[in-house]
């Protein structure tokens, strides 16, 4: 079986909205097992939609559409799609009823408006959205299977988890795919793919894919079998393979970050963290905070751009940076020992770097990144000279390479 999205939009064609829907939609398709023979980005323009609906049905037999949903003038989907069924629009009394209860709830008067949304193409069953007005539609024949979902991501995702997913799964009954993630970090990619050999080879069941960005390789591992008990024996095979080929170079598996993973050690063994940022900006520190929790083991952070703030908040030496400057070894440690000795933290991490694109001499180039570990007593600095070409790509790998570090301190 294969899968068509269709995202509809004008928003979408004049570049004011990313189409992340079809990227999500294709990413969990691909997790039952069904591939994406296409996807069309068309705007909210009945000929278009309705062309484009007939295109995917001669490339799959299941289309899922999401976008143009919504109450106003130039959300047209639902007459589209009713033209491409060639049914009529049929008006739904308990959708209309769900209306009232929602804008109830709300303590606000439903808009004549939204009467619209209460009209879906005959024969087609109701995907609820108990998110909002935007109902959705589900309608199944013997050859094809469309799902008409609202374009606002969050809906659109609950409703293709609940409603359309159980849908589509009743409908592929033998055989099922179970997906898993291993998460690497300090190893490129084609160095992975050496250390992996033949475990990469297409054909191969389990599969396995990689993608890669900020330093970090995810291997996805794809297993096809009978039934779920099967396919966790295929993964967990592989996991245990991967494990002896890579190491320590897996950090962890699954939805963890190396933030989730640092924090995680830090509470198991009791320490306290604390930063010192200058070129990632906070961006550690945010990482850090993102995980729930994180005030269990989380000081403190400090973000000492300018060379004053180094000297007064870390206490950094002024000759070391006359010495050395701000990108040194040196400022590097200071900083780190400053920021262990104000917050009495066991492990402190230290950042200083040039993201670019100014900045740069011969001798320190963009990309040079210094981050200092304090661990218990001690202090290690090493210096980075990421090959990335933009200051974001820079920022994120220096904070995922300081994070790297603290991990590696801890596992010991
Ligand atoms: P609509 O169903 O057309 O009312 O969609 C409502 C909102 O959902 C739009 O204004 C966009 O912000 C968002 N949206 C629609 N389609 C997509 C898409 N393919 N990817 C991401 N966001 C989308
Ligand atoms: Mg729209």
């Amino acid at each position: 079986m294969n899968a068509c999205i269709v995202c509809i939009g004008n928003e979408l064609l004049s570049g004011y909205t990313a189409d992340t829907n079809s990227r999500w939609l294709c990413e969990q398709l691909l997790g039952i097992g069904i591939p994406v023979k296409g996807v069309w980005l068309v705007p909210d323009d009945h000929q278009r939609i309705v062309q484009s609906l007939k295109q995917a049905e001669q490339h799959g037999q299941i289309i899922l559409v999401t976008g143009g949903m919504g109450p106003t003038d130039d959300d047209i989907t639902r007459p589209a799609v009713a033209d491409f069924l060639n049914v009529p629009l049929e008006f739904k009394q308990e959708l209309l009823d769900q209306f009232h209860t929602f804008f109830a709830r709300m303590g606000r008067p439903m808009a004549e408006k939204n009467r619209v949304q209460a009209w879906i193409p005959k024969g087609c069953e109701i995907l609820e959205n108990p998110r909002g007005t935007a109902a959705g539609f589900w309608r199944q024949t013997q050859d094809l299977r469309v799902a008409v979902l609202p374009g606002v991501p969050a809906e659109m995702m609950y409703m293709f988890e609940t409603q359309v997913l159980p849908r589509i799964q009743t409908s592929q009954a033998d055989s099922i795919v179970q997906n898993a993630k291993v998460r690497c970090f300090g190893l490129g990619e084609s160095d992975l793919a050496q250390r992996l050999g033949n475990l990469m080879q297409r054909g191969r069941n389990p599969l396995i894919n990689t993608t890669c960005g900020a330093g970090e390789v995810i291997l996805h591992i794809s297993a096809m079998a009978r039934d779920q008990a099967d396919a966790a024996a295929l993964i967990e095979k592989d996991k245990v393979l991967l494990r002896e080929l890579l190491g320590d170079y897996i950090y962890g598996y699954e939805e963890e970050t190396l933030a989730s993973v640092v924090g995680g050690l830090l509470r198991q063994r009791r320490k306290k963290i604390a930063v010192a940022e200058s070129c990632t900006g906070g961006l550690l520190c945010k990482m850090l905070t993102d995980c729930p929790g994180s005030s269990d083991y989380l000081l403190c952070g400090w973000i000492t751009y300018s060379n004053s703030s180094k000297i007064v908040q870390l206490g950094v030496p002024e000759q070391t940076l006359s010495e050395y400057g701000a990108v040194s070894e040196q400022t590097a440690r200071a900083m780190a020992l400053g920021a262990a000795q104000k917050s009495g933290a066991n492990v402190v991490l230290g950042v200083t770097g040039i993201a670019g694109p100014g900045g740069a001499t011969d001798q320190k180039p963009v990309g040079l990144v210094y981050i200092s570990v304090f661990y218990d007593g001690r202090c290690s600095v090493h210096e980075y000279r990421f090959p990335v070409a933009n200051r974001t790509g820079i920022r994120q790998r220096a904070a995922l390479t300081a994070l790297n570090l603290a991990r590696m301190q801890l596992r010991i």
